[in-house]
């Protein structure tokens, strides 16, 4: 959804947004129940999910050694395995929708190095025009409704 602000190359030239450590693991993508049962059928019968009120997350595994969970569906050559079908928190990271002081808000992930550097006006265009999809999709799901954190940059409050 952010492509026009964010290239195919800077992501790749990246890749951090689809591992998570103890801190950040509650940023563990919302997946639907549909998306859950394609993840069986297509990807991995044996994964395991973790209630998230009406949704889930899926488990992860921790690396060895390491404060680390890799995404269960990243492959570490072809990337995400959903392809197109990604959940709907990672089709708009590094925005999150979140509740601050009563109020959903749009805010920006302080992790994203590359929309870190863009011009903030651009930034906050892009969140706007985004604004209506995201809101609505957190009206169908409320589990994608985060809650705020400290650092996370709020760039569009709900009306
Ligand atoms: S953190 Fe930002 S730049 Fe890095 S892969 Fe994720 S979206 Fe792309
Ligand atoms: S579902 Fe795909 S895009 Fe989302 S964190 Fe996992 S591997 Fe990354």
């Amino acid at each position: 959804m952010l492509t026009e602000i964010l290239s195919r190359e800077e992501c790749a030239r990246c890749r951090i947004c689809c591992c998570f450590d103890s801190y950040d693991i509650w940023e563990a993508p919302v997946i639907s129940d549909e998306l859950s049962r394609k993840i069986l059928h297509d990807i991995n019968p044996k994964q395991e999910f973790v209630p998230k009120g009406s949704s889930y997350v899926m488990k992860m595994q921790k690396e060895q050694d390491e404060d680390l969970y890799y995404c269960s569906v990243l492959d570490h050559s072809k990337g995400c395995l959903l392809g197109t079908e990604k959940p709907f928190d990672c089709s708009i990271w590094p925005l999150r929708v979140m509740r601050f002081e009563g109020k959903r808000v749009i805010a920006l992930s302080p992790v994203c190095p590359a929309l870190m550097k863009k011009p903030v006006g651009d930034v906050v265009n892009i969140a706007k025009k985004l604004s209506e999809k995201i809101f609505s999709e957190a009206n169908k799901n409320p589990d994608l409704v985060k809650n705020y954190e400290v650092g996370y940059i709020i760039l569009v409050i709900e009306e």
